[in-house]
């Protein structure tokens, strides 16, 4: 069978005397620092210069958040919080973590379907932003407010009538379980001007992972559109309109980073249009994968080597039950290979096509198959790319009781 292309090293992360680096520090040494394998490796300068490169080009009015689900180990959630404008969080535990940060709780927004009355309470005595899913999630959200005696901040989420074209993950359009549908929502802002809240506007998600600048630019000018047809129905003035993310990252081979310059110029054009329409409106952007994911590695350790028929298998002691993602199981259609490399053997004069697999007892557990490398021995440190995003906590930890993964912020 026909190898797949080898990948070449990923620029993000220097290659010096054939060992990969880190945050400035030789792969094989950052092992011994972290006392194990597998581990998780994020690097904090390229997160800042991802988040400096976007400012740079995004429009100075323009508030951008982090999205907690991509990445939420507290160290990395710290730092983003400090070179963002707020964070968007999906639960009460992403919600512990936004606030243990010191963001103020009004720059921090709470979506997700199936918010319990526990979780809801806690928003409201928090003081952060609901984005409210569904009418009886209102009723439910007013009913707190009254008990606590607290206006809740809340915002509708709106299930759009149009989708993010080829995204990776739609997340709107057509019948969804996020948000209240598009023409639902007059009749919905209706009631929000009869209940004790505190309305403050629209948080409009169309999809996630998309590397197309024109479908991103169209979603975004459709839901100014939508944001805008909407507001005439409001009790209030809008104040806040999210307008999501989906800004993707190259993962597989063929895929071309996403050139966010063209987006970020129809931004100001929409805001120039929009101003005088939404005069009052803040503007969010909350972006997750496209601030963390390609700052980070995950890294394994080969355990075993074994030709089977002719196919030579590289067993590892890291696997889909650390990294769902890599092994094509998080959402792929096909399973792909994520850039990989021999993270203390860059380059060899002899490579050789190996499949790598993790040590569950399932044939889904594949990190890397029919891939040209370095010949590789025991001991050797195997390094997932692009892995800084939907890696551990997108991952089943416990399946096979193996022993769990540490992940390191440099
Ligand atoms: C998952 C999610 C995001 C982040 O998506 P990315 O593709 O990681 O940027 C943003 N907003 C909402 C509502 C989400 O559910």
């Amino acid at each position: 069978m026909k190898a797949t292309p080898r990948h070449e090293t990923m620029a993000q992360f220097p290659v010096q005397d054939n060992q990969l680096q880190i945050g400035g520090i030789p792969l094989s040494t950052l092992a011994a620092r972290v006392g194990q394998t597998p581990f998780y490796a994020y690097d904090r300068q390229l997160i800042s210069a991802r988040v400096s490169a976007l400012r740079a080009i995004l429009p100075d009015t323009i508030h951008l958040h982090y999205a907690i689900k991509a990445n939420s180990m507290p160290a990395v959630v710290q730092h983003l919080s400090a070179i963002t404008d707020g964070l968007d969080v999906a639960s009460l535990g992403e919600m512990k973590i936004a606030l243990d940060t010191g963001v103020s709780p009004g720059n921090i927004s709470f979506a997700g379907p199936g918010k319990t009355d526990k979780e809801l309470t806690a928003a409201v005595a928090a003081g952060v932003i609901i984005n409210m899913e569904s009418e009886g999630e209102m009723e439910r959200v007013a009913n707190i407010g009254n008990a606590l005696s607290i206006r809740p901040r809340v915002s509708i989420r709106v299930n759009p009538d149009f989708e993010l074209k080829t995204s990776g993950m739609k997340m709107g359009g057509g019948p969804k379980p996020f948000g209240i549908d598009a023409e639902r929502v007059p009749e919905v802002l209706r009631r929000i001007g009869s209940l004790e809240l505190d309305f403050r506007g629209f948080h409009i998600f169309s999809g996630s992972q998309n590397l197309r600048p024109e479908a991103l630019i169209e979603a975004q000018t459709k839901t100014f559109e939508l944001a805008w047809r909407l507001s005439e129905h409001a009790p209030s003035p809008i104040e806040w309109l999210n307008i999501g993310g989906g800004f993707g990252i190259p993962y597989f081979p063929g895929e071309k980073a996403l050139d966010p310059a063209p987006v970020a110029e129809n931004l100001q054009t929409l805001l120039n249009n929009y101003a005088p329409r939404l005069p009052e409106a803040e503007i969010v952007i909350e972006l997750g994968r496209y601030l963390v994911g390609e700052a980070g590695i995950y890294v394994c350790e080969v355990i075993d080597k074994k030709v089977s028929r002719g196919e030579t298998f590289v067993v590892t002691n890291g696997g889909l039950h650390h990294h769902l993602a890599a092994s094509g199981n998080f959402g792929q259609v096909i399973r792909k290979n994520y850039p990989v490399c021999v993270g203390n053997r860059v380059s060899s004069g002899t490579t050789e096509v190996v499949s790598i697999v993790g040590p569950l007892c399932t044939p889904l557990d594949i990190l890397a198959g029919k891939m040209e490398l370095p010949v590789m021995e025991i001991g050797d440190l195997v390094v997932i790319y692009q892995s800084g995003a939907y890696g551990l906590n997108a991952s089943p930890q416990d399946f096979l009781s193996h022993p769990h993964t540490v992940e390191v912020l440099l």
